[in-house]
């Protein structure tokens, strides 16, 4: 049975990401486990991303607890896309962000509906 992560879980999950990345904003922090938590993701999935994410060099703020590269890939939904508002598209020039619902995964990064034919 998937338990889903919830605002408690948030409140203590808080603590443990905290103590690894002390430079972290608590605002930053809570916001993204809120997001996390309000896009149904499960405890197993967020306590994983958590871990990833503060042991991922390239994480500098707690908005990259939503990164999709520092969540366990799941076939059976798509919880890691869904918790990202927006994303960058690869092909655009200048880099556009675009809703997550316009984007396809390529082999080279996410690219925007105007994209897609052309790869
Ligand atoms: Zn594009």
């Amino acid at each position: 049975m998937t338990q889903k992560f919830d605002e408690e879980d948030a409140k203590n999950l808080y603590w443990i990401i905290q103590r690894r990345r002390p430079a972290w904003h608590w605002k930053g922090i809570m916001h993204s486990l809120q997001q996390a938590a309000s896009r149904g993701a499960s405890l197993t999935q967020v306590m994983a991303a958590a871990e990833k994410t503060w042991n991922n060099q390239k994480a500098t703020t707690p908005a990259a607890l939503l990164w999709e590269e520092n969540w366990i890939p799941d076939t059976k939904s798509k919880t890691a896309g869904n918790l990202m508002g927006q994303m960058l598209c690869v092909e655009c020039t200048p880099a556009r962000k675009h809703p997550v619902a316009e984007m396809t995964k390529h082999a080279h990064g996410w690219v925007c509906n105007e994209h897609q034919e052309e790869s």
